[in-house]
């Protein structure tokens, strides 16, 4: 599997990350895990044509995670894609939908391909790759995802605050793409200071950690010394940086 950040920053307009959104290459698939602001056009920067994706995983319901749904949908639309596109995310997205479904008042827009829709927290097998939604401290219903294929694990958090359920989500974790919200010492129920990520990284056994919905200015002078004290070497996400997992 390999990774493409292609948004590393969070809700706040950023001239150096794009809003939340990352491709995943498992050589056979092509998967999107959440779609905030400027997400079509940075796969488009990665080189990747939307009408390659076949799923897409949202985890929660906050719009920077999201913002992009209707745009790519529209897209696909005009493309005239065919081809299903599975949706794995929490259950409110069947409200979401709907509502998309009723922005022509008059008549209904109807999507000329199946959208496979999973609601989270659960599980899906896909050719290679087994995707697994499960529940995070953040807003209710918020998932993470632990992507499994080719004997490697790839760990995204989505947004989350600390939690044993985060441990677990990341056992074993070959590369844990986790949030980290927060400036050293600032402390959230439902976000992540680069302390707590790297505390998560060390229990879970994770083998790599990239550190990501990241604020304007992230000092990396702060923030990795603050990992580096819990015994765990992080990385800051840069945008359309690639990682092998
Ligand atoms: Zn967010
Ligand atoms: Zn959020």
């Amino acid at each position: 599997m390999r990774l493409c950040v292609l948004g590393s920053g969070g809700i706040e307009p950023d001239p150096q990350r794009s809003g939340p959104a990352y491709l995943v290459d498992s050589g056979r698939l092509k998967i999107l895990l959440d779609l905030g602001p400027g997400a079509l056009r940075q796969l488009a920067r990665a080189g990747t044509p939307a009408d390659g994706v076949s799923v897409l995983c949202l985890t929660h319901r906050h719009p920077d995670h999201h913002a992009e749904l209707w745009l790519l949908l529209q897209l696909l639309r005009t493309h005239g894609r065919r081809q299903a596109l599975s949706l794995l995310a929490p259950e409110i997205f069947a409200e979401y939908l709907e509502f998309f479904a009723g922005w022509g008042r008059d008549h209904r827009v109807e999507l000329p391909f199946n959208l496979d829709s999973h609601w989270m927290p659960g599980s899906r097998r896909f050719t290679g790759v087994h995707i697994s939604g499960r529940l995070v401290p953040h807003v209710a219903g918020s998932v993470g995802y632990r992507l499994e294929g080719n004997g490697r694990v790839l760990v995204f958090t989505g947004d989350c605050g600390p939690g044993e359920e985060v441990v677990r989500l990341a056992a074993g974790a070959d590369l844990l793409l986790c949030e980290c919200s927060l400036p050293p010492g600032a402390r959230s129920a439902a976000h992540l200071a680069p302390e707590q990520a790297a505390e998560i990284a060390a229990r879970a056994g994770a083998r790599r950690l990239v550190l990501t919905h990241l604020p304007p200015h992230a000092d990396p002078e702060q923030i990795l010394p603050a990992c580096r004290d819990r015994g765990v070497e992080a990385v800051l996400a840069s945008d359309l940086e690639w990682f092998e997992v």
